[in-house]
């Protein structure tokens, strides 16, 4: 740090200073001339985090203070990446015009930019919201909101418990999380699984009054009070506000409308279903490979974005769904109106984020050409719909009888139009934005700034015949005006009327009477017309902000019909077929293909399979087979064709039933958890744990080798047992795939479940993967194959051999096989026994006591209530009496 004795020495700091103390949390930029600088601890950081070099204002002097800048035209992109880097931005402009003011410029913080609130949308991901996220504890319960102002979209629920607070905040996937006093728990769980968010905790809990004004002034007195939302949310929206309103120096932030939604309306995803199903990114974190990369045909950003959240947030009501099946189905079966209003909506730009711009005073020129543009693709897809006029057709595209199609804002297209040169620069002081022939007035006075122009290029022709100089040229700069410019060879000819301006490198610069008087003209005409296109420009815009409303009814309707379209293309392209929606409890699917999978396998490679499951019948599924057989992808097939159908999507599958689930709940393979500490085990406790605490009878549930991580007794145990929960308490539909063949004994004594197997072929001494599944348990002979396949040597395979064929007719080990193999055999034989009933425990033997008292202890558990560490002790407990 520089050795300073008063860095208010100077009204500049003096002013820095200022501004800074309001923005402690932000690194502040302060425009100099061209420049945004960083001072002191701010300029250290920025330095590092944007590798600029730290230099020092009054270098080498007792108050030395450090600094760092960037160019003021570049600046959108250093912000970016600091924003990025989680950090907040404070972006202090000068209020005047330097040249004009005498003194100091005075300067004021504009605008504060956050990773959730950007600052540039030219650097953010067009085809997802990005939300700023808060949430706030109340009564046990937690409100959530989400607020996305570069949409504009404000909506908030309440979630019962911390590990739906969880799920909801991973399917926002908030970038910025304010954490409300009490609810640091939920936020530190968030952290843990979006290690790129930014968790800002929240000093002071938000009261409801202060709660209510901040809504009541944003959303209109009474709005927010009249949603029926609980509380707790409706502090969450506040929180989301204040902190927009704050960032925009004050300024109302452009939300209209509040949505405030309940968790039971939606299929609930937990946070380890969304990961473990693959459904935005992969287990690595790509985006490609997800579902949504798989179904995302849309044309447009907001429809990008909704089929988004529509896939995060699936429907739990049988008629909506259906009615979002009517309009994928209407694209479907008019493949003529399928492509052309999916080549219109290609013409389209982001009229919802650009309907937020205007309504924020930010919308360039280009975003008046763009927003002309679109507003012009509009009557030929109102066109392309009317040539469906039947009544269902506008019953699935959500418009009522005798209404219009569409709004086609022809007044707005036409005014844009007229007014906007197609060819605008980006920056309106660039001029040029108003279209000739728009206005008179601005016709006139071009016209005398372009004859100026002409007048300059005669003089420049007399002037060198007159001077003899035939490099002479009559130049501008910003600074200098005009000037006449003669090289240096020839600086001798010039008259003595003219008056030097200034000496460059291999030149001399001029000026004379008759350059002054003709640059005096043009610049007047240059700064009329100026001052008139800036009036009509802001006549334009003004007009404009009046219907942003409109504009963003327009765009949610086009994401819709975008939406539909897409997957619609998508079915006709992969073979989807129309799901039948219904309140039963049935889950019926025949040749069900995973969507992902499928597109992987060669062509026409992939093995489709049925699957019946009824929570009031056959429900539980317990799936056997070899690795590698298909057994887990199975499982997610079932899982995605679930969320697609509700989501509002055709299914990969030749016919699907599906009765409404309300959770979809599972627990997959490895767990990125892993690396955080956890042991296998307990990531694999903690999870089944959420799963057979959250699932109804309405779930569905996708359990995928549990016990895996601990000792095969233990392991077995505590699989027998959620199976068991599984079937007798929460009776939902479930599949269940497990290598601890022991348990396909369970169909035995529970009707609802059945065995299933994944088949693979010997031939050869090969296993042959068919993918294809059949009733009954698989063989257990495929592991010594699987052994082979891995390279074991033929001696060892033919010794396990004998040593399987020994334990399947139940002849004790050999005295040299290993003791947990002879410890295993022991207790193998009482195993239908062990979990059967009416055993004789005066016949047993000590360890059939054990292993009796240890099945009953598990009968009686009530691993609803059980918590994982509750369950590790008794695992633990157990182990030391075996
Ligand atoms: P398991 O869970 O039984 O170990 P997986 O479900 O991981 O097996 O499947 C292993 C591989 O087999 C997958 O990566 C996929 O390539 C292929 N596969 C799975 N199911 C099918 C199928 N129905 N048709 C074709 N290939 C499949």
């Amino acid at each position: 740090m520089a050795k300073q004795q008063d860095p208010a020495a100077t009204p500049l700091m003096r002013q820095y200073l200022t501004a800074k103390e309001k923005h402690k949390d932000a690194l502040l930029f302060f425009r100099l001339g061209d420049f945004y600088e960083l001072f002191f601890e701010d300029a250290v950081i920025a330095a590092r985090a944007l590798e600029l070099t730290l230099t020092s204002r009054n270098k080498g002097a007792e108050d030395e203070i450090p600094m760092a800048g960037v160019p003021y035209h570049a600046a959108a992109t250093y912000i970016q990446r600091l924003l990025d880097q989680g950090f907040k931005v404070a972006i202090c402009e000068q209020m005047a015009d330097p040249s004009k003011v005498k003194g100091i410029v005075p300067r004021e913080v504009v605008r504060v930019v956050t990773p959730a609130i950007v600052y540039d949308d030219a650097t953010i991901d067009a085809r997802t919201n990005l939300y700023l996220v808060a949430v706030e504890e109340g009564a046990g319960r937690f409100g959530i909101a989400a607020l996305d102002v570069s949409t504009g979209e404000l909506s908030a629920c309440e979630a019962a418990d911390r590990d739906g607070a969880l799920g909801e905040l991973v399917r926002l996937d908030a970038r910025e999380l304010l954490v409300g006093p009490g609810a640091e728990a939920v936020a530190e769980q968030f952290a843990a699984v979006r290690p790129r968010a930014v968790v800002r905790k929240q000093a002071a809990a938000l009261e409801e009054a202060a709660a209510m004004a901040t809504l009541d002034a944003i959303l209109g007195a009474g709005e927010a009070g009249a949603s029926g939302a609980p509380i707790s949310a409706l502090r969450a929206a506040a929180r989301c506000l204040d902190v927009a309103r704050e960032c925009e120096a004050g300024q109302k932030p452009p939300v209209a409308r509040l949505e405030v939604y309940g968790l039971d309306e939606t299929l609930l995803l937990d946070d380890a279903t969304q990961s473990h199903l693959e459904l935005v990114r992969t287990m690595d974190g790509d985006t490609r490979g997800s579902l949504l990369a798989q179904i995302d045909e849309t044309k447009t950003g907001p429809g990008a974005r909704l089929l988004r959240r529509r896939l995060l947030s699936p429907l739990t009501h049988v008629s909506e769904i259906r009615r979002r099946h009517d309009a994928v189905e209407l694209f479907v079966t008019q493949p003529g109106l399928r492509a052309e209003v999916r080549s219109l909506f290609g013409r389209v730009s982001d009229i919802e984020r650009l309907a937020m711009k205007l309504a924020v005073g930010r919308a360039s020129p280009r975003d008046l050409v763009a927003l002309g543009r679109s507003l012009e693709a509009l009557p030929a897809v109102a066109h392309a719909l009317e040539s469906c006029p039947d009544l269902s057709a506008r019953e699935a595209l959500g418009i009522a009888p005798g209404a219009p199609w569409l709004d086609v804002c022809a007044d707005l297209c036409d005014e844009l139009v007229r007014a906007i040169d197609p060819d605008a620069p980006v920056r309106a002081s660039d001029g040029g934005v108003i279209r000739a022939g728009y206005d008179l007035a601005l016709d006139e006075v071009r016209t005398l700034a372009r004859d100026g122009q002409r007048l300059i290029v005669e003089l420049e022709t007399r002037l060198r015949e007159e001077v003899q100089i035939p490099s002479l040229k009559l130049r501008f700069t910003r600074v200098f005006g005009w000037y006449v410019e003669v090289t240096r060879s020839h600086t001798s000819k010039a008259p003595k009327t003219w008056r030097r301006k200034q000496t460059v490198a291999n030149a001399e610069r001029f000026t004379c009477d008759e350059l002054d008087e003709l640059a005096d003209k043009l610049a007047h005409a240059e700064d009329r017309c100026m001052a008139r296109e800036t009036e009509l420009l802001n006549g334009v815009l003004r007009s404009l902000v009046a219907h942003v409303e409109r504009l963003r009814a327009v765009a949610g309707r086009l994401a819709e019909w975008d939406v539909a379209s897409a997957l619609a293309e998508v079915a006709h392209r992969n073979d989807y077929a129309r799901p039948v929606v219904d309140d039963s409890l049935r889950l019926v699917i025949e040749d069900g293909r995973h969507p992902v999978v499928e597109r992987l396998a060669a062509a026409g490679r992939f093995v489709p399979n049925d699957v019946a499951l009824d929570a009031t019948a056959e429900r539980l599924w317990l799936l056997t087979g070899p690795n590698m057989a298909g057994k887990s992808t199975l499982m997610r097939q079932v899982a995605l064709i679930v969320i697609l159908a509700q989501a509002g999507s055709f299914v990969p599958a030749r016919r699907a039933e599906v009765g409404i689930v309300d959770r979809v709940l599972t627990r997959v393979g490895a767990s990125d958890n892993l690396a955080k500490g956890d042991s296998t085990f307990m990531v694999e406790m903690k999870e089944t744990a959420n799963v057979l605490r959250r699932a109804t009878r309405r779930s569905l549930v996708v359990l995928d080798e549990i016990g895996r991580g601990t000792s095969t007794y233990d392991g077995l145990s505590i699989a027998w047992a959620v199976a068991e929960h599984l079937h007798d308490v929460i009776g939902c539909r479930a599949m269940f795939a497990t290598h601890y063949h022991e348990l396909t004994e369970l169909c035995t004594t529970r009707s609802g479940s059945e065995n299933f197997s994944v088949s693979a072929r010997e031939h050869e001494g090969t296993l042959i993967f068919l993918h294809k599944l059949q009733r009954g348990a698989a063989s257990r002979s495929y592991g010594v194959a699987c052994a082979r396949l891995a390279g074991i040597p033929e001696i060892v395979l033919a010794r396990a051999r004998t040593l399987l064929s020994d334990l399947e007719r139940g002849a004790p080990l050999p005295s040299g096989a290993p003791a947990s193999l002879r410890r295993r055999d022991r207790a193998a034989r009482p195993q239908l026994d062990l979990f059967g009933s009416g055993p004789d425990r005066a016949a047993m033997t000590p360890e059939q006591k054990t292993a009796h008292d240890i099945a009953e202890a598990l009968r009686s558990l009530d691993t609803d209530r059980l918590t994982p560490l509750e369950a590790l002790q008794l695992v633990a407990t157990w182990k030391k009496q075996v």
